[in-house]
C-alpha cells in the first residue's frame, strides 16, 4: 500500500516534469521490490526525459531481463540505444514492440529515426522507406498467376472425385430449433467441455447431435470441424468448414480451411482461403500471410527442387532455401541457366568474344596468338589449325554488331528479345547499345556528356527483360489470332519475372531519366500494332529487380580450355605438345555476365554463407552451380555471400545496407565487434582513451574482460572465430591488442 502511494506521486512528479523528484521515489521502490519490472520502466523514463541514456538504458535492460514486454519498454530501450548509437540493442528492443503491434505510430517513428542515426553515421542516402522490410510478407503480393483459374477448377474435380466435397452444398432451409435449441445449447456446451479435456470422439458425438437439432448454427460446424481437424479427420473437418455459407465464414474458418487444403496438397484453395483470411483482417494478420505465401512459395518451387537436396521455403524475412537432408561439405546442390542475362559494366569486358544468347566464349585461335600466330613454327600453326575448336560465329544479320555462337543461338536470341533492341531498329537502340559500350556515358538531353546510368549491369539488361516479355505476349497473340495482347496473355508474359523480389529506397527513373526515356522510345512501338508504355513505378520496380538479384557469371569452359585439353592428350613422343605449352601460358579473361536465376536468387546471405556460388557450364550454356562449403544438416538454411567477407563488420554492415537495404543480423555480424572501443560481448564503452582487447585468433571482437570473453566464446563466437588471412583485417585491427595466444577454454 504504501507503495501504491509512493508510485502515485511518483508518477505525478513525472507528469509535472519533476524527473530528479521521480527518479528518487522510483529507487526507493526498487530498493523495497527489487524485482518488478515497472519501476525501472517507468525510472528509466524519467532518465531519458532528463537525457541521462546510459542510466535509462540500464533500467530498459533491467526491466527487460525480469521479463517486462511492453510497447512502452520497447519505445525506452529503442530511443535510449538509438541515442547512444547502440543500433543492434535499439533494433532488439524496437523488434519487442513490433512483435506486439508494428502499425504502433509511435514505433513506426522510432524505427525511423534509428534507421536515420545508422545512414547519417555512415553517410549514407536513405530514404523514409529505407528499412521497411521488416514485413516480408507486403513484398509479396497475393495476386494470381495467369491460369490459376484453370488449376482452381482442376482441384474443385478433386474434391468433388476424391474427398465427395460438392461445389455448393446447401445450407438446410433454416428450422428452429423450437423446443429442442435449449438441449442443442446443453449439448454444444458440453461438447465444448469434452473437447478441451481431449475426449474428441465424445465431443463429436455432441457435437452431431446440436448440429443436427440446428444444422445452421455456424458456430457449431466450425467447433466439430476443430474437434475433426485435431482427430486428423482432415475431410470431415473441412466437410464442415465448406457447409458454412461464404458470408458467415469468419477469419478462423478460412484459416483453417486453408490450413487443411495445404495438408491435402490443394493449393490453390488454400491461396483462396488464406486470401479471404487476409481480407477480412484487413492485411494486418501476418501470421495468415505468411502461411498463404508459405503455400505459393511451395507449389512456385517444389517442381523445381523435385530432386535436389534442398527446398524453396518462407520464413518470416522472405523466401529461403533449407536443405531437404544432410548436405555433405563440397557437394554440388544444383545448377542453374539464366532465365534472362546480360553484361556487366567492366571495361575489361570484351561483348564481342562470347555469344550474346548463351555467353559461351567465342574466343578464335586468331584472338588468343594475335601476332605471334604468324611467326609460329609451321607444325604448331597446324596443331592449332586442327586442335583449336571451331566455332561458327555468327553475327545479328542486321545490325552485325551482336554476334552468337551459332545459327541456332542467333535465331533464339532474335525470337526471344533481340529483334525489338537490335541496334539496327532505330536511332534509340542503336544509342542505348552506345552507352553500354561506354559504361553508362553518353550524351544527355542538355547536349553534355555524362554518366547516364548507375548500376553495375548494362541498362541493356533491363531492355531485355521488356523486349522478352513484349516479345512472348506478341508470341501468344500471333497463336491466337488476336489483334493485341489480350491482359491475360500480357500476364503470362509477365509471370516469369514475378519470382524475383524487388526492392529498394531511391527512385531510378527520377535519377536516370534519359535510360527511362530511350528505353520508353524503345518500346514506344514494338511493331504489329502492339505498344507497350512503361511508368516511372515499372522502371523502378524492375531496376530493382535487378540490383537486388543479378548474379554474375562466366562461361568457364572456352576454346582455349578445350585446346589445353586436347593438347595435354598429345602423346610424349609428340614434342608439338612440349612447345606449345609457352604460346599458352596466359589464361584468357572469361568475360562476365550477369543473370537471373531462380533458384539462387533464393539463397539469403550471411557473413558466414554455407554455400558458395561459381561459374559453370550448363547444358552448353553459361551459369552457375551451388556447392556446399561446410557440412549443412537436414532442415538449415543454406546462405551465399552477397559482399567480399573478409571487410570488417562495420564496413559489411554499411556496404549491405547501402546496396542491398538490410541489416546483418547473421551469426558472425552478432560475434564480431566493431573495434576496440566496446566491449563486443556487453557493449560497454572503453573509457580514458583506454582501449579493449582483441580476441587473440581472429582479432574481430573486442571484450572488456575474461568474463565476457568466455561468455561470449560460449554463445557462439567459437562457431564464427577463425584466423584472420585477409591484408584489410590487419589494417583493421592495427590498433588493437592481443588479448591472449591461447585459445579460451571450451
Ligand atoms: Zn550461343
Ligand atoms: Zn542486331
Ligand atoms: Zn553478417
Ligand atoms: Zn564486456
Ligand atoms: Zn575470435
Amino acid at each position: 500500500n504504501l507503495n501504491m502511494t509512493e508510485d502515485k506521486t511518483a508518477t505525478e512528479d513525472f507528469q509535472a516534469g519533476k524527473y530528479a523528484e521521480a527518479v528518487e521515489k522510483y529507487s526507493a521502490l526498487i530498493n523495497a521490490t527489487p524485482n518488478f519490472s515497472s519501476y525501472y520502466l517507468k525510472r528509466g523514463q524519467c532518465y531519458l526525459k532528463s537525457n541521462k541514456y546510459k542510466e535509462a538504458l540500464q533500467d530498459a535492460q533491467k526491466a527487460s531481463s525480469l521479463g517486462e514486454k511492453s510497447m512502452e519498454l520497447a519505445m525506452l530501450g529503442g530511443k535510449v540505444a538509438t541515442k547512444l548509437q547502440m543500433y543492434e540493442e535499439a533494433y532488439r528492443f524496437y523488434k519487442i514492440g513490433v512483435e506486439l503491434d508494428n502499425t504502433n505510430t509511435d514505433l513506426v517513428e522510432g524505427l525511423r529515426n534509428l534507421q536515420q542515426a545508422i545512414l547519417d553515421e555512415y553517410e549514407l542516402e536513405g530514404g523514409e522507406d529505407a528499412e521497411k522490410g521488416y514485413s516480408a510478407v507486403d513484398f509479396c503480393s497475393q495476386d494470381p498467376y495467369p491460369g490459376d483459374d484453370k488449376l482452381l477448377q482442376i482441384e474443385q474435380k478433386i474434391l468433388e472425385n476424391k474427398h465427395n466435397i460438392q461445389d455448393t452444398i446447401p445450407w438446410k432451409d433454416y428450422k428452429d430449433g423450437g423446443e429442442f435449441r435449449g438441449q442443442a445449447s446443453e449439448a454444444a456446451i458440453e461438447a465444448h467441455s469434452l473437447m478441451v479435456a481431449g475426449k474428441l470422439e465424445e465431443a463429436v458425438q455432441k457435437f452431431t447431435f446440436a448440429i443436427e437439432t440446428e444444422p445452421n448454427n455456424a458456430i457449431l460446424r466450425r467447433l466439430r470441424s476443430e474437434a475433426y481437424y485435431i482427430m486428423d479427420d482432415k475431410i470431415n473437418s473441412l466437410r464442415d468448414l465448406w457447409a458454412i455459407p461464404k458470408n458467415q465464414r469468419r477469419v478462423e474458418v478460412w484459416r483453417l480451411g486453408g490450413q487443411i487444403f495445404h495438408d491435402l496438397n490443394l493449393p490453390l484453395h488454400a491461396e483462396l482461403w488464406f486470401k479471404n483470411a487476409t481480407r477480412l483482417t484487413d492485411g494486418k494478420d501476418e501470421g495468415v500471410k505468411i502461411l498463404f505465401q508459405r503455400t505459393r512459395i511451395q507449389r512456385l518451387y517444389a517442381p523445381l527442387c523435385n530432386n535436389l537436396a534442398i527446398n524453396v521455403e518462407f520464413s518470416d524475412f522472405g523466401k529461403c532455401v533449407v536443405a531437404k537432408k544432410a548436405i555433405k561439405e563440397g557437394e554440388e546442390l544444383f545448377t542453374e541457366k539464366p532465365l534472362i542475362m546480360g553484361q556487366v559494366m567492366d571495361k575489361d569486358n570484351n561483348f564481342a568474344l562470347s555469344c550474346d544468347n548463351c555467353a559461351a566464349s567465342i574466343l578464335t585461335a586468331e584472338d588468343y596468338f594475335g601476332s605471334t600466330l604468324e611467326t609460329m613454327e609451321p607444325d604448331l600453326k597446324e596443331l592449332i589449325r586442327e586442335s583449336w575448336p571451331d566455332i561458327p560465329t555468327v553475327a545479328c544479320d542486321k545490325c552485325q554488331k551482336v554476334k552468337y555462337c551459332s545459327e541456332d543461338c542467333r535465331r533464339q536470341a532474335w525470337v526471344s528479345q533481340h529483334e525489338l533492341i537490335c541496334p539496327a531498329r532505330s536511332e534509340a537502340t542503336k544509342k542505348l547499345h552506345e552507352i553500354s559500350q561506354n559504361l553508362g556515358h553518353g550524351v544527355a538531353e542538355d547536349g553534355v556528356w555524362k554518366n547516364l546510368w548507375d548500376a553495375h549491369f548494362s541498362p541493356l539488361f533491363l531492355a531485355r527483360v521488356w523486349s522478352s516479355i513484349i516479345s512472348a505476349a506478341k508470341h501468344m497473340m500471333k497463336e491466337s489470332d488476336g489483334s493485341v495482347p489480350t491482359a491475360e496473355q500480357w500476364a503470362k508474359a509477365r509471370s516469369p519475372f514475378r519470382k524475383f523480389m524487388a526492392f529498394g529506397n531511391s527512385s531510378a527513373a527520377d535519377s536516370m531519366p534519359t535510360i527511362l526515356n530511350l528505353i520508353r522510345e524503345i518500346f514506344k512501338d514494338c511493331g504489329d500494332g502492339v505498344q507497350y508504355k512503361i511508368t516511372d513505378n515499372e522502371f523502378n520496380g524492375r531496376y530493382f529487380q535487378a540490383v537486388c538479384n543479378l548474379q554474375t557469371f562466366s562461361s568457364p569452359i572456352t576454346p582455349y580450355h578445350r585446346f589445353m585439353t586436347r593438347v595435354s592428350k598429345l602423346g610424349a613422343e609428340d614434342t608439338r605438345g612440349m612447345r606449345m605449352l609457352k604460346y599458352l601460358q596466359t589464361t584468357p579473361h572469361l568475360n562476365t555476365y550477369c543473370g537471373l536465376f531462380q533458384l539462387q536468387s533464393c539463397l539469403n546471405h550471411s557473413c558466414t554463407n554455407n554455400v558458395q556460388v561459381s561459374d559453370a557450364e550448363v547444358e552448353g550454356y553459361g551459369g552457375v552451380k551451388v556447392v556446399a562449403k561446410a557440412d549443412i544438416k537436414k532442415g538449415d538454411e543454406l546462405f551465399t555471400t552477397y559482399i567480399d567477407t573478409s571487410m570488417p563488420r562495420r564496413l559489411r554492415r554499411a556496404w549491405l545496407f547501402r546496396s542491398f537495404n538490410f541489416w546483418c543480423h547473421c551469426h558472425r555480424c552478432e560475434f564480431e565487434g566493431d573495434g576496440p572501443e566496446v566491449c563486443t560481448e556487453c557493449q560497454k564503452k572503453a573509457e580514458n582513451n583506454s582501449l579493449f582487447l582483441a580476441c587473440g585468433q581472429c582479432h574481430r571482437a573486442w571484450y572488456c574482460s575474461v568474463p565476457c570473453q568466455k561468455s561470449a566464446w560460449r554463445r557462439g563466437h567459437r562457431k564464427i572465430c577463425r584466423k584472420t588471412k585477409s591484408s584489410t583485417d590487419a589494417a583493421a585491427n592495427q590498433d588493437s591488442i592481443e588479448l591472449s595466444n591461447k585459445e579460451p577454454e571450451k
